[in-house]
């Protein structure tokens, strides 16, 4: 069952795990006892894998606040190796 938020109009706030028939309707809340309204917020990024989550706040953050760098990076790119087999210079060429 899919969770769902809920605010109460003294502005406590608080979750609820419920069938979807029921995500309209007014939830006690659990504080003040009020009848609370359901609220819209953001996915539940809680069961992204770790890894996704934090490539995620790194963009998030990343168009506030860009990372500065001091120096270049270094060369990523290894060099081509270079084969000995005579067979190899009998391939095509492009
Ligand atoms: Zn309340």
């Amino acid at each position: 069952m899919p969770t769902y938020g809920y605010r109460c109009p003294a502005g406590d706030t608080f979750d609820l795990v419920r069938p979807m028939a029921e995500a309209g309707e007014p939830a006690r809340c659990p504080d003040c006892g009020e009848p609370a309204r359901r609220v819209f917020g953001g996915p539940a990024l809680r069961s992204l894998d770790p890894a996704v989550r934090r490539a995620l706040d790194a963009g998030a953050r990343s168009a506030d606040s860009p990372d500065v760098v001091t120096s270049l990076p270094g060369r990523s790119r290894r060099a081509t190796p270079v084969t000995k087999d005579p067979r190899h210079a009998r391939l095509p060429r492009p």
